[in-house]
């Protein structure tokens, strides 16, 4: 039997329109919540991935501030840049759009993002609020594939399951909020021996590596939960996940596609903690 193909545009935009209400409450409370995006250089990718955060603000209510600096700006003006924003009482949630120019360095520009305004859930107090249970904004990508699997009601308390990828902003939290929700947790990356014996014992095996394609129909449980989290480009342009989804939708129980999947929930993410970062912003 196929798989449930979870619709992750679908519910994205349920998402964005529960946070609009919210966000036109706090709007005629004189709060309109606000997201300032910095890009710097001219990345075709990035303006991409900026173009559709704007986009799901306007959709959800939320205003947008965009800053657009050259390649060339220096570390110390980018940190002036934040620190304005940090300071900016109408901004409550700032993206810096990664990769930065080589010459900046990323760590230290995403950790002077405010705690309170670091609506990608990188800082690392956020993290550390995460490992203990009480995350105030969480990254997007993790609690996106959550709703996901919450929505399209995928079991997770007392099941396996098995994340691939040990990243800081996807991998860690994905396994750290699986295990938040009673879930026993495996975690691979690279140097796991015999990956194909782990996956095969997952009930929830969410992707998060980078690789086109490599999971297919012989590495998963039949009737297994797979959320792709992997965005490849393929040599015809076309994107990708890290599962053969055409292959492994035969034998999954639910399966998300890339894209329309876990993507457009990242996004519905950003803006529901810029939401909420302007909710507690007045209390
Ligand atoms: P990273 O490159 O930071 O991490 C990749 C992880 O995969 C590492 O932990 C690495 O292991 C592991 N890995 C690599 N190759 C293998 C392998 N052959 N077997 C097992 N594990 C392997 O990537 P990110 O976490 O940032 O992103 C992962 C993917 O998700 C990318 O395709 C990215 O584009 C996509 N992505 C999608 C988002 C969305 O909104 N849908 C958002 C963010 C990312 P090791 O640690 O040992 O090197």
């Amino acid at each position: 039997m196929s798989a449930i193909i979870i619709d992750g545009t679908a519910i994205a935009k349920q998402v964005l329109a529960e946070q609009k209400v919210i966000a036109g409450q706090l709007t005629a409370r004189g709060n309109t919540p606000g997201l300032a995006v910095l890009l710097v250089g001219d990345d075709p990718a990035s303006a991409v991935y900026v173009r559709s955060k704007e986009r799901a603000c306007r959709e959800a209510g939320v205003q947008t501030f965009d800053t657009r600096l050259p390649a060339d700006t220096s570390e110390a003006d980018l940190l002036k840049h934040v620190d304005a924003l940090n300071n900016d009482p109408k901004v409550h949630g700032i993206l810096v759009q990664l990769p930065l120019p080589r010459h900046i360095n990323a760590v230290k520009i995403l950790q002077r993002i405010a705690v309170e305004k670091d609506v990608d859930g990188f800082n690392w107090r956020n993290l550390g609020a995460l490992l203990d249970g009480h995350p105030a904004l969480a990254p997007c990508t993790p609690s996106g594939s959550m709703i996901l699997l919450d929505r399209s009601g995928v079991p997770v308390a007392g099941k396996h399951a098995v994340v691939l990828g040990r990243s800081s902003i996807v991998g860690k939290p994905a396994a750290l909020m699986l295990l938040e929700r009673n879930a026993t947790v495996t975690v691979c990356h690279s140097r796991t021996t015999d990956l194909p014996a782990i996956t095969r014992q997952a009930d929830i095996l969410l992707c998060a590596i980078g690789k086109p394609k490599m999971i297919g129909p012989d590495m998963i449980k039949s009737g297994a939960a797979i959320i792709d989290v992997g965005i490849n480009r393929l040599p015809d342009g076309k994107l990708c996940g890290d599962v053969d989804f055409e292959a492994v939708k035969e034998k999954a129980g639910w399966i998300t596609p890339v894209p329309g999947g876990v993507g457009p929930m990242t996004v519905a993410m950003v803006i529901a903690n810029v939401v909420s970062a302007a909710r507690r912003s007045t209390g």
